[in-house]
């Protein structure tokens, strides 16, 4: 029985929907119309040139698979676009195209996104942020025109990145009341890129950035392998550069050690200033304690303090962490605060971070999880479901222990340097798509982490 155009592509979607997950089901291929089949040729409408562009970039695989099944090994397709109407074209141009702007406000004003509660005030000086914060500073008297732009901060987790962009936001906006400023991370900047291409409003896009004066952008490493939102990125830093305007930026790593960023991009960082957080020194830590408990109202006593400045020295977030744990079991115990409980307290924050998570041990976890024999990820099987696992391991190898693509592939069968770093990249591409394989990357991580503490 020959199908029609209409069957045939909705044999096409029942196979592309087992494939991938709803949200990008619906997003993507549920606005696409099946036009005509001629000559095993099916010829799909899709809404716009993006959408077209973003479906041979991202779903390819599951098109050629579900046309070959559907129409046999001559079947092809074949895109085309709608005709624009003038009806279509005053419509888009009536919409609501500022993604930031605020409605009501003549004066295209953004919502800058800041966290008020990061401040210069709550940000303690140390020598291990000295330069970082005075630049901050100075960028806030005179964004944009300053030598530290783009500002580059760097550091490891929980060392202040966020805190300190926020708190030069802050200080911006108190000092220049009319400078729009926007903070985003790579998340929502993406997510934004996404949506333009879909409505096909990238033009829009580029202008409302336009309209800002200082973009901050935190944890950019996380922006590694996003070609789009990259290229996007290279144009507003072109455009901020040429108009004075200032770009600040966190990464966990400095830029050179950027995976999955591009050379063109890396190298402009450099035009501007690249600060790096250290972490505290014992006096730092005790002045941030002592400003934390400050603001709660609270006392300990010296010993105290002591105690968890002696023992937590690498990520402030902990310090800050086992001080809010200390008055939670003091007050809901009924305990007094003292260096017994400190230490119970610290105990359990610190075998979760100091200890080292291997490659062998995330192995483990990722081969229960997905229930498979351990072996077979050292295998050079191409069955899905092991290629899966295998490239979900080097992933988490990669994110859990920093080592190099060549030394992680020797965990697994001596594979070689480029294989897991084309692995790594396919679970990139798929975390920036599919929300339930975020979900089970999220959950893997943990279970990595769980599987420590016995
Ligand atoms: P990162 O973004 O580098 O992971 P954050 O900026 O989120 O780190 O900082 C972690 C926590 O430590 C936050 O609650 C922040 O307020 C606090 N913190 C970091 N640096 C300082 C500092 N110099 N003074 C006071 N608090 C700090
Ligand atoms: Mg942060």
């Amino acid at each position: 029985m020959k199908l029609n155009h209409t069957e045939a592509w909705s044999e096409c979607l029942t196979i592309i929907r087992n494939e991938i997950n709803d949200k990008s089901f619906s997003t993507w291929f549920s606005p696409i119309k099946a036009v005509k089949l001629e000559n095993n040729v099916l010829t799909i409408q899709v809404p716009t040139k993006m959408s077209y562009e973003w479906l041979e970039d991202k779903y390819i695989i599951q098109l050629k698979k579900a046309i070959l099944a559907v129409l046999g090994s001559k079947g092809r397709l074949e895109y085309i676009l709608p005709i624009e109407t003038p009806y279509a074209k005053s419509k888009k141009l009536n919409k609501n195209i500022n993604p930031f702007a605020i409605p009501g406000i003549k004066k295209v004003k953004i919502d800058s996104n800041l966290n008020v509660n990061y401040k210069f005030e709550n940000y303690i000086q140390g020598d291990c942020n000295k330069m970082a914060r005075s630049a901050g500073v100075a960028i806030s008297k005179k964004p944009g025109r300053t030598p530290f732009n783009p500002m580059i901060i760097y550091g490891g987790v929980g060392l202040g990145k966020t805190h300190l962009a926020h708190a030069i936001g802050n200080e911006i906006k108190r000092m220049h009341p009319n400078h729009n400023i926007l903070y985003t991370t790579p998340e929502e900047f993406t997510n934004q890129i996404v949506n333009s291409i879909r409505n096909d409003t990238m033009n829009d896009l580029v202008k409302s950035y336009r309209n800002i004066d200082t973009l901050i952008l935190d944890d950019i490493q996380f922006l590694g392998g996003r070609s789009k939102s990259l290229e996007m990125l290279f144009n507003i830093f072109n455009e901020f550069h040429q108009n004075g305007k200032q770009l600040i930026i966190t990464s966990d790593r400095q830029p050179k050690d950027l995976e999955g960023m591009e050379d063109r991009l890396i190298s402009r960082f450099k035009w501007g200033l690249v600060a790096d957080l250290q972490t505290p020194e014992f006096e730092t830590r005790m002045a941030i304690i002592e400003d934390k408990l400050k603001e709660e109202d609270i006392e300990f006593p010296s010993a105290v303090k002591e105690y968890i400045c002696y023992n937590i020295k690498n990520n402030i977030r902990e310090l800050e962490g086992v001080c809010t744990s200390i008055i939670a079991r003091a007050t809901l115990s009924d305990r007094e605060v003292n260096i017994e409980l400190a230490k119970e307290t610290i105990q359990k924050f610190v075998t979760f971070s100091d200890k080292k998570i291997s490659i062998e041990n995330i192995k483990h976890v990722v081969a229960n999880h997905f229930h498979l024999d351990i072996n077979l990820l050292d295998s050079k099987s191409r069955k899905r479901d092991i290629v899966n696992a295998r490239q979900v391991s080097m992933y988490l190898a990669r994110n859990f222990t920093k080592q190099s693509y060549g030394s992680i592939g020797a965990y697994f069968g001596g594979k070689d340097h480029s294989t897991v770093m084309y692995s790594i990249r396919q679970v990139k591409n798929q975390l920036d798509v599919d929300e339930i394989f975020r979900e089970k990357i999220n959950t893997l991580e943990k279970e990595v982490q769980f599987t420590l503490e016995n």
